[in-house]
């Protein structure tokens, strides 16, 4: 749902995180000249027990985000059917199948022989697999992600395979605190993707300290964690 939607349903009920984090896309949204209607909020929910998702989706939200296959499983059979299920975290071979048979979308493909695994798992009653490239923008030696040189080609492979729907590319940049500059990482994830595939609708990119940059710099899909559901537990 949009967050405009979004945050018409949670006036009504408690929620104040929420509805914080929804004020704050939309001023984020009003500082660049935005429309909050043209984002999506995805709702981190790694480490969070069933009963937080479920207040969440008592507000009206639909799409979690979960890092971990063992963890997301319990908590998609708990929560009710129209759920939307984003695959976040690291794709490993022996869990593509039950990525690809729970979840909805995946965020972090980066490799061509994991989207063959996805595509071959994909239930032919279900639509296509919804999936970004996630990009190593920073370059950084033990980041998840794929080289900026190999994009281009990685996204062409994934555009033959009918069971999966490439949305565009995500990524994770350095954080500020680590000496990362977020908002130049986000510019050049936007302008890499005009140049390989200016047609794709989505970018997925910024979470809690950094999505007003995000919002400036093109996102239309939010990943957000803590500032929904407080500090995670170590
Ligand atoms: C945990 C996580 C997030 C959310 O991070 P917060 O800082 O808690 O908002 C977003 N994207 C990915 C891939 C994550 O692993």
């Amino acid at each position: 749902m949009t967050v405009r939607q979004a945050k018409l349903s949670a006036n009504a009920g408690a929620g104040n995180r929420y509805r914080q984090t929804l004020a704050r896309i939309e001023s984020a949204c009003q500082s660049c000249g935005r429309q909050a209607a043209q984002l999506q909020l995805l709702a981190v929910s790694k480490t969070r027990a069933a009963p937080e998702i479920e207040s969440l989706y008592a507000l009206g939200h639909r799409d979690f985000g979960e890092n971990y296959l063992q963890e997301s499983l319990p908590k998609i059979a708990a929560l009710p059917r129209d759920c939307r299920w984003h695959f976040i975290g690291p794709l490993q071979g022996n869990k593509t199948r039950a990525v690809a048979e729970n979840f909805d979308w995946v965020h972090s493909l980066c490799s061509a022989r994991h989207a063959r695994r996805l595509a071959a798992a994909r239930p032919a009653d279900r639509d296509a697999l919804r999936v970004f490239v996630q990009v190593n923008i920073d370059a950084e030696p033990s980041k998840a992600g794929c080289d900026v040189a190999d994009v281009a080609a990685l996204c062409a492979e994934i555009q033959e395979l009918p069971a999966l729907e490439l949305r565009g590319l995500m990524a994770i940049p350095r954080p500020e605190r680590d000496g990362g500059d977020p908002a130049a990482a986000f510019s050049r994830l936007a302008q890499l993707q005009d140049s390989i595939a200016p047609a794709l609708p989505d970018l997925s990119m910024g979470m809690s300290d950094d999505l007003e940059a995000a919002v400036a710099a093109g996102s239309t899909i939010l990943r957000i964690g803590t500032a929904l559901f407080g500090p995670r537990p170590q």
